[in-house]
């Protein structure tokens, strides 16, 4: 299947069975199956759309802490000025009015996984009988970090504007760190993609500045050859990095991370922490001892040790990596196996995902990277398909264009 057939089989198909306007799916008035659906992001919306749209009967509620979805993806954009928050900015509206979810603006504090029920903030309680979360990601602690000062940006919103503004303000020779956080993390090639774009706006608005990427991991964990080519080429003279470097504590002051290669000081430090489950996950007695990511069934996405609560998106652990594509992936077999439960039935035996990723590597060009994962009955895992891996050879502005295009068909798929 060529490039842009790929991409079309991934988000195209159901929208454009969809009349153009008119159209809407009321709530059933007699529910067969109720289910709550923690947090509207990439995978909370979509698990929430396409249970309605492929399970008539099945009654959904999204509980989410925010009135509106500021999307992760592009926000790196934000901070050279080509994006504004604003437009990465997505409502409930359509969940609501067009898909007949009920979408509850509120905080899940509570999760009881033996009662499939929830409390929320107002101290409303909800039960169901199925529970899907998809509450995103939560940080490590790192002693003496503070986000305002250095900023994670990582959950785009505030901080991504308060680390453009930090870096707008940086002196003419200021130096940018910026943090790997260690495997598994969202977007694996989202901090190298950001190195990139901060380095290129460097080189036109502050030349004698300079970027130190300060990586967790042994070497580049994503697309090595094209991050390698571009830190020695265009980047040479900007972007320094350093492997194997942790960051041990943070000193706000002092503008020093600690770190088991020395103190490093910057004018504009971007931390990124380690990534563990949304906190609520780990409260609900989904996560055993050190992990930290929810172990489920790729069938269903059902807990290990829950089976009634669903976890998808980056809060659970699968071999597919942690991004917004995925978790739209996830959500929709999550969704098709809820309907066939719902039904009598049993999941699809042998469910199939894909992965599509771009890679900014200056503020007009950027790279792309595809994968299809199936299941593997032996492993009872997804694994990539040899065949469907494959990766453009260079950044390019065309590749730039369908980033655009990729982008908004992925948000109307999830949001529309
Ligand atoms: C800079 C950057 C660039 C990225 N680029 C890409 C890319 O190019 N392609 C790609 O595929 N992915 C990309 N990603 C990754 C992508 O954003 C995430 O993988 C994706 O958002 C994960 O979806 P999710 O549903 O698991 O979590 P999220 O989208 O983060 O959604 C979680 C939601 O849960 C809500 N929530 C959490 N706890 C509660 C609670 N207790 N009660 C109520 N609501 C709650 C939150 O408010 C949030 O809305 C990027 C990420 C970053 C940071």
């Amino acid at each position: 299947m060529d490039r842009r057939a790929f991409l079309i089989s991934s988000f195209g198909s159901f929208a454009a069975l969809l009349p153009s306007s008119g159209w809407a799916l009321p709530p059933p008035i007699k529910p067969k199956a109720r289910v709550i659906v923690i947090g509207g992001g990439m995978g909370g919306a979509t698990v929430a759309k396409y249970l309605r749209l492929w399970g008539d009967a099945v009654a959904v509620t999204l509980v989410e802490r925010n009135a509106r979805y500021v999307s992760s993806i592009m926000s790196s954009l934000v901070l050279t000025g080509q994006r504004t928050i604003a437009d990465l900015t997505f409502g409930y509206d359509t969940l609501r009015n067009r898909y007949g979810v009920e979408v509850i603006i509120d905080d899940v504090s509570e999760v009881d996984p033996t009662r499939v029920a929830v409390k929320l903030t107002s101290g409303k309680q909800l039960t169901a009988d199925r529970i899907v979360m998809a509450p995103g990601i939560d940080f490590e602690n790192i002693p003496g970090l503070d986000d305002t000062r250095m900023p994670h940006a990582w959950k785009a919103g505030v901080q991504t504007d308060l680390l453009a503004k930090q870096l707008g303000g940086m002196p003419e020779n200021g130096v940018v760190l910026l943090t790997v956080p260690k495997m598994p993390y969202r977007c694996p090639p989202g901090p190298y993609e950001r190195a990139c774009l901060i380095a290129d706006w460097i080189k036109t608005t502050k030349p004698r500045a300079k970027l130190i990427l300060l990586d967790t991991n042994p070497d580049i964990t994503v697309e090595k050859d094209i991050f390698t080519r571009a830190f020695s080429g265009p980047y040479a003279k900007v972007i320094e990095y350093r492997n194997d470097v942790e960051i041990i504590s943070a000193d706000a002051a002092q503008l020093t991370l600690s770190t088991n290669a020395g103190p490093v000081r910057g004018d504009v430090i971007n931390v990124i922490p380690p990534h563990r489950a949304g906190a609520l996950v780990a409260a609900s007695g989904l996560i055993a001892g050190s992990e930290r990511f929810v172990p489920v069934d790729v069938l269903s996405y059902s807990s290990k040790a829950a089976p009634n609560i669903h976890v998808i998106g980056d809060s659970c652990a699968t071999t597919q990596p942690k991004a917004g594509h995925i978790a739209n992936q996830e959500a929709k077999v999550c969704a098709d196996a809820l309907v066939r439960i719902f039904a009598g039935g049993q999941p699809d035996p042998s469910p199939v995902t894909n992965s599509a990723c771009y890679s900014t590597i200056s503020r007009t060009e950027a790279t792309w990277l595809n994968a299809v994962f199936q299941f593997d009955a032996a492993t009872r895992s997804m694994v990539a398909v040899p065949k469907s891996l494959a990766a453009s050879q260079n950044w390019t502005a065309e590749n730039f264009k369908d980033m655009a295009k990729w982008f908004a068909a992925l948000m109307a798929d999830t949001f529309s």
